[in-house]
């Protein structure tokens, strides 16, 4: 990377390592520290490290790629399904037509099977489905022109009532509680289809009524939605875990910014699985620092109730 030195008077040629993500700055937005200091800089607005950006940027390039590839497939798709339904149309239209003239009918000499009445449902049928298609397009489209307005207050509440209705319903352990969170929890999904904490606990429900593929599909989404998000890593760091991809496991849980205990009860399940005592040890030796002196007590407990 370039190192820029700040331009400004008095910022005494700091490097430029901060990029201004406030929506609205019209200043230029390569700044040093000195400037997000300053009145007529940068003041009080919010600032990334360079290399912070630059893994959002990576980041938003993946799924950028991820959704290209999709496009195309379905792009691939839809035109063959939409090709095929016009040529079976097309063929029994002029079918049809002949059947209706009465001259020709008796000169017909095979007759297809449009008597049979299966046959009336193919056209009903598809085109109900063309209908849902193009709801959900709506759909899609309504939400991606509203993206920018979900992060508000009202979103917050509204996902934390969801939330707490979902979890009495997970505790109170009758028959079918979990299936019941899952359909409060897909309430607030139709409205909010990328809350990741919805979605995780969607997830965890899923896994306790041995929905394993779905859970993990699902989890693949949050994550590609905030790969941050502690409970997505969380998750995921199980999933991993579960498959015995040990070393994988380990990446997940890296990523958190945040200190997380739990996180780091699988950092360590991983590396005892690998065998890699040394490193092992000088985790759990963090891990003290950073959690208190009865980690590994809380760990060893962890297990007893895992297992
Ligand atoms: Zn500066
Ligand atoms: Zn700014």
């Amino acid at each position: 990377m370039n190192q820029y030195e700040c331009q400004q008077d008095q910022h005494n040629n700091l490097t430029c390592s901060y990029i201004c993500i406030e929506p609205f700055c019209k200043l230029k937005r390569i700044s040093c520290f000195q400037c997000f200091q300053d009145k007529d800089s940068h003041e009080s607005h919010q600032g990334l490290a360079i290399d912070e950006f630059q893994q959002k940027v990576k980041f938003r390039l993946q799924n950028l790629n991820q959704l290209k590839d999709a496009l195309d497939l379905t792009k691939t798709l839809f035109n063959q399904f939409i090709n095929n339904q016009i040529e079976f149309i097309r063929n029994h239209i002029l079918e049809g037509k002949k059947y209706l003239d009465d001259n020709n009918l008796y000169k017909i000499r095979f007759i297809n099977d449009y008597f049979i009445s299966e046959q009336d449902n193919r056209a009903p049928y598809v085109q109900e489905q063309l209908f849902k298609i193009r709801k959900k397009i709506k759909r899609i489209n309504e939400f991606i022109s509203n993206i920018k307005c979900m992060d508000t207050k009202l979103v917050t509440k509204e996902i934390n009532d969801i939330k707490i209705k979902a979890m009495d319903c997970i505790k109170r352990k009758y028959v079918g509680h979990y299936k019941d969170a899952i359909q409060i929890l897909n309430k607030g999904l139709k409205e909010i289809p990328t809350c990741c904490s919805l979605i995780s606990l969607k997830c965890t429900c899923l896994i306790n009524i041995n929905k394993i593929d779905s859970a993990q599909r699902l989890i693949n989404y949050a994550f590609q939605i905030n790969c941050y998000d502690e409970t997505v890593l969380l998750l995921l760091a199980k999933f991993m875990y579960l498959k015995n991809q040990y070393g994988k496991c380990l990446e997940i849980c890296e990523l958190s910014f945040e200190p997380n205990q739990y996180l780091a009860y699988f950092k360590l399940d991983s590396l005892k699985q690998l065998q890699e005592t040394q490193k092992m040890l000088a985790f759990q030796k963090e891990c003290e620092k950073k959690f208190g002196y009865q980690f590994y007590e809380q760990y060893l407990k962890h297990q007893n109730i895992k297992h």
